[in-house]
């Protein structure tokens, strides 16, 4: 066994056993730019001995994100306790780098009404360590994004459909710590049928009439012409 860090060495590193726990659960790997930024974030100079005995302490705790029976916690907390570590803070670093239960926010997704051909996407937030997120509808495209520490964030591309369809689905999130179903709901349809009398705007003359089949406005009175996709974006003929 190699030699334990003296006592003042060891307390002031000891902060860091906690956040190096949390890396450990998220799945995330403990490089050396892990280390350092540890290191930092509780205020220890990036001194040899300091990353050398972080990094131990890591390769112990990796050994935790695994571990599932008490007899291997127990013999993972040993390992810690023979660095000097205390029972309560080496108890509480095997608890934490275990695998923390999946959460995720929003836990589903109504996309709504949407007109035909209209996509929508939406961002899932998950916690607790690595995911793989799965969907069964290849209208639902997912990217995943890490985050760090042990937060992922789930990125949903829905693809337009045609008026009619809907769509009932779940997103399947599996992680060390379990896994989650985040239902996803959309349907397509006409918009209602816009009212059939509006002024045009254009000659202030006659109504407009909204061609169903063509889905667009046009002016009834036979100088005008004019028509567009709404009574504010109405074009005569020889403007375009
Ligand atoms: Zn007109």
């Amino acid at each position: 066994m190699e030699e334990q860090l003296p006592e003042d060495k060891l307390n002031k590193l000891l902060p860091a056993l906690r956040p190096l726990a949390e890396y450990v659960s998220a799945g995330d790997t403990i490089d050396r730019r892990t280390l350092l930024d540890i290191l930092s974030s509780v205020g220890v100079d990036r001194e040899d001995w300091a990353l050398q005995e972080l990094q131990r302490w890591g390769n112990i705790l990796m050994k935790a994100h695994s571990a599932s029976t008490d007899a291997e916690k127990n013999a993972i907390e040993s390992e810690l306790q023979n660095r000097g570590i205390s029972i309560s803070h080496s108890q509480l670093a095997v608890f934490l780098a275990g695998p923390q239960p999946l959460s995720v926010e929003p836990q589903y997704i109504d996309f709504g009404c949407l007109t035909p051909g209209q996509g929508a996407d939406a961002t899932l937030t998950v916690s607790g360590g690595s995911v793989k997120a799965t969907v069964r509808n290849n209208r639902l495209k997912l990217t995943l994004l890490s985050r760090g520490s042990g937060v992922t964030l789930v990125k949903v591309i829905l693809s337009g459909g045609s008026a009619g369809k809907s769509l009932r689905d779940s997103i399947i999130l599996q992680g060390g710590g379990g896994e989650l179903e985040v239902p996803v709901v959309a349907r397509w349809e006409e918009p209602l049928r816009p009212p059939r009398l509006q002024v045009c705007r254009r000659c202030n003359e006659k109504s407009l009439f909204w061609n169903f089949v063509d889905k667009k406005y046009e002016c009834l009175n036979l100088k005008c012409k004019a028509e567009g996709p709404s009574p504010d974006k109405l074009v005569r003929p020889h403007e375009r």
